[in-house]
C-alpha cells in the first residue's frame, strides 16, 4: 500500500510513519513527489495495517497498490523518473543515445568506435565483454581486459560504460569498470542476479526476455528496485513470434504502454529488434516518434569484419545518418537529446 501523506506534512510526521510502517513488519520505501510526499508499505498483506496507518498524523490516506509490481507502477509514483551516468540522461524529456558495438574486440575498435559514436551525438558507449551467446563455441568476449578497453574508451570521451553482467559473481568485478549494468534478455528472469546488481547501486538497463509478458518483465524489474535502486531503464528489445522475415520482432507498443504503467524510463534496441542493419535506423526513428526515452544502438567501425552480430551493426556513416534523423524526429517532439561530452 502508499501512505499518501497531506501536502505540508512534517518531517516528524513522515519519520512516525516509517516507523510505524517497520513495526508492522513491512519495508517502507519514501518517495518526495513535486506535491506532497509518499511512502510505499511493501511486504506482506497484514491484517489492520491499513487502519493502523490511516490514523497517523499528516495521514491522508492509505491506498492499496493493485498492480503486482509495487515499485515500479506509477500508482507509487506518478512522475516519470529519469536514469543519469556521467552525460547519459534517459527519461522526463531527454533522450539518451548507447551506441557501439555488439563485443569489445580490440583496442583500436573500441577507441575508434567511441570517438565516432561520441561525435555522432551518444552519449553512453555499449560493448559487451562479457558475452551470452547461444553456442559455447562462438567468441565469449575479452572479459576483464574488455572491461579495461572500455574504461580506457571513456577517460577518452566521457561516455557512459553500458556493459553486460551474466553472473552475479561478476558484479563486483564488472561494477568497477561500468557505469550502467546491462542485464540481458537471456537474464532477465535470472533472480540472484538482479538482486546482485540491485545492491550494486549503478544504474541498471534491463533487457526484455524475448518471451516474457510486460508483467514478467516488471515484476524482474522488481527484484532490483526492491534492493532500494531505483535507477533502473527498462529495454524493449524485441521478442520471439512466428514471424521470421526479422531476427525478433520488435513492439514499439511497449513504449507508450510502459510509460502508462511504470515511472521507469523505457530504451529502445532496433539492433537486436530486427536483426538487420538495413532496417536499424527505421525502426529507431519510430521508437523516438513513440516516446522512448533512450536507445540503444550497435555499431561498427568495419561490420563485415565484426565476431559478433556484424549483421545488425550499423556503419559509422549509417550511424551518423540515423542520429540526424532521430534528432530530427526528437525536436518535432520536443525531446532534447542528450549528447555525449
Ligand atoms: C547485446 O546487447 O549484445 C545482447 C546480447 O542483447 P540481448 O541480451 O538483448 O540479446
Ligand atoms: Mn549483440
Amino acid at each position: 500500500m502508499v501512505v499518501v501523506m497531506k501536502p505540508g506534512s512534517t518531517q516528524k510526521q513522515i519519520d512516525h510513519i516509517i516507523e510505524r510502517i517497520e513495526q508492522l513488519g513491512l519495508r517502507s520505501h519514501v518517495i518526495v513527489g513535486t506535491e506532497r510526499t509518499v511512502i510505499a508499505a511493501l511486504g506482506e498483506k497484514r491484517d489492520g495495517a491499513k487502519q493502523a496507518l490511516e490514523t497517523g498524523e499528516g495521514v491522508e490516506k492509505v491506498v492499496p497498490i493493485l498492480a503486482p509490481y509495487k515499485m515500479a507502477s506509477t500508482e507509487v509514483k506518478k512522475e516519470p523518473s529519469q536514469v543519469e551516468a556521467l552525460g547519459l540522461k534517459v527519461g522526463r524529456g531527454r533522450l539518451g543515445v548507447i551506441a557501439g558495438p555488439c563485443s569489445v574486440e580490440s583496442r583500436d575498435q573500441i577507441l575508434e568506435i567511441a570517438q565516432i559514436v561520441r561525435e555522432a551525438g551518444a552519449a553512453g558507449l555499449r560493448g559487451g565483454a562479457f558475452k551470452p551467446r547461444t553456442s559455447p563455441y562462438s567468441f565469449q568476449g575479452m572479459k576483464e581486459k574488455g572491461l579495461q578497453l572500455l574504461a580506457e574508451a571513456r577517460a577518452q570521451t566521457g561516455l557512459a560504460v553500458v556493459t553486460e553482467v551474466m553472473a552475479p559473481e561478476h558484479v563486483p568485478l564488472v561494477s568497477k569498470y561500468a557505469d550502467v549494468l546491462q542485464v540481458g534478455a537471456r537474464n532477465m528472469q535470472n533472480y540472484p542476479l538482479l538482486e546482485a546488481v540491485g545492491e550494486a547501486g549503478k544504474p541498471v538497463l534491463l533487457k526484455r526476455g524475448p518471451s516474457a509478458t510486460m508483467d514478467e518483465f516488471l515484476l524482474a524489474a522488481e527484484y532490483i528496485l526492491k534492493t532500494g535502486n531505483t535507477c533502473v531503464m527498462l529495454c524493449e528489445r524485441g521478442i520471439r513470434t512466428f514471424e521470421d522475415h526479422t531476427r525478433f520482432t520488435l513492439p514499439l507498443a511497449t513504449v507508450p504502454y510502459l510509460q502508462q504503467t511504470t515511472h521507469l524510463p523505457v530504451v529502445v534496441d532496433p539492433s537486436h529488434g530486427t536483426g538487420k542493419a538495413s532496417l536499424v535506423a527505421t525502426m529507431a526513428r519510430a521508437a523516438v516518434a513513440a516516446g522512448a526515452d533512450g536507445l540503444i544502438v550497435e555499431v561498427h567501425p568495419d561490420p563485415e569484419k565484426a565476431l559478433s552480430d556484424g549483421f545488425q551493426a550499423l556503419t559509422p556513416a549509417a550511424f551518423r545518418q540515423m542520429m540526424a534523423e532521430c534528432r530530427k524526429v526528437s525536436e518535432a517532439l520536443g525531446i532534447t537529446m542528450t549528447v555525449g561530452k
